[in-house]
């Protein structure tokens, strides 16, 4: 029997995805060859390629003047990329968790960094809010979505400089107003994709301002001339994500993706507020729909492993929390049904029902 998977990332995908993926990977639409096999500059791969790019921009309604590129190395590699790109004196970050300290630590070997907020104070139980954003800054960066602390922003910022997001974890979780944005990039392994893809929707505007030398391979531009194939691209993931999109597409697209999202976050976190046993991390306005942080309360800690092995039991797995929040991590991201969340539910209340004194 499939397990429900809570899995942080490498995270769950459709079912219809990893079918349609596994049938490619066979044969690609009767040709005879394997996705895996295939030259990615014939036209059966360029194909893919272009619907890939296509859904991108109709499924996030990204204006003319973005490019969308698939690249490697995973938003770590961006961390840096991004700074070698566009910092010239200073950029302004947001720090709220550990991957915005891991951007954070990137950028400061190229130029000036002003964090605006942090809230590093509450081990990033929050996002901070009513900062302001420097006008001298060369862009400001944002994590929209904390996997590790199960935090979220949900609005597209107005900034006075371009706003840089890695939304590894919630792209098209949400509609976006992309033109607020410099740059969105990603991992494509939490809500797209297999790992192995990085994708960047960029502003082309944004690049050639700074002097310093850019690796070819590390240069935006480079994969903007070369509609990412300056060298092989990352084939059979660029083509999972492809289906995923597809499969959103069908479903009604990222607005009905919210819908179904909130009600997933909204039900489990009514749960957690209610059961005697648990309760949540993450404070009540900044809690995120795609990762659901929660501990047992202090008179029950010592039940925590008892409950992680009964959802074990149950078949589910994930659901440990990262080691800095401790308790448990439920992951909901758009391809997780809302039966699994509904067997979790199920789990706590008998749970509470066994052990709450
Ligand atoms: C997982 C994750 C990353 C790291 O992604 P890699 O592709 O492993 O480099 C960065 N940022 C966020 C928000 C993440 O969730």
């Amino acid at each position: 029997m499939k397990k429900h998977n809570f899995s942080a990332g490498p995270s769950i995908l459709a079912k219809e995805v990893i079918e349609n993926t596994a049938n490619a990977v066979r044969d690609l639409n009767g040709i005879g060859l394997s996705v895996m096999e295939l030259s990615h500059r014939g036209k059966d791969f360029q194909a893919v390629m272009d619907e890939t790019v296509a859904l991108f921009r109709e499924l996030l309604d990204i204006p003319g003047n973005y490019h969308v590129l698939f690249l490697g190395g995973g938003a770590s590699l961006q961390f840096c990329m991004l700074p070698f790109n566009l910092l010239v004196t200073k950029a302004a970050y947001l720090e709220t968790g550990t991957w915005a300290k891991k951007a954070i630590k990137e950028a400061k070997g190229f130029g000036q960094v002003e964090v605006v907020a942090s809230s590093a104070d509450k081990n990033f139980n929050y996002i901070p809010r009513g900062f302001s954003i420097p006008d001298d800054a060369d862009y400001f960066h944002i994590t929209t979505n904390n996997t590790i602390f199960g935090t979220g922003i949900f609005e597209d910022y107005d900034s006075p400089v371009p706003v840089v997001a890695d939304m590894s974890s919630d792209i098209f979780s949400r509609p976006l107003d992309v033109s607020k944005y410099g740059i969105i990039y990603g991992g494509a392994q939490k809500n797209l994709g297999p790992a192995g893809v990085t994708f960047v929707i960029i502003r082309e505007e944004l690049l050639g301002k700074t002097e310093r030398y850019i690796p070819t391979m590390l240069n935006y531009q480079t994969h903007i001339d070369n509609g990412s194939m300056f060298n092989t691209p990352p084939c059979l993931p660029i083509y999972t994500c492809m289906e995923t999109l597809r499969w959103l597409k069908k479903l009604g697209g990222v607005k009905v993706m919210q819908e179904m999202n909130q009600e997933k976050a909204s039900m489990l976190y009514d749960e957690i507020d209610r059961n005697l046993l648990f309760r949540g991390t993450a404070v009540n306005d900044s809690r995120s729909v795609m990762n659901i942080c929660f501990v047992m309360r202090p008179e029950y800690q010592d039940l925590e492993k008892e409950f992680l092995d009964f959802t074990v039991s149950r078949g589910m797995v994930g659901l440990k929390g990262h080691r800095s929040v401790g308790g448990f991590r439920a992951s909901t991201y758009n391809a997780m049904p809302k039966e699994s969340v509904q067997a979790l539910i199920d789990a706590m209340q008998e749970f509470e029902k066994k052990h709450a004194k």
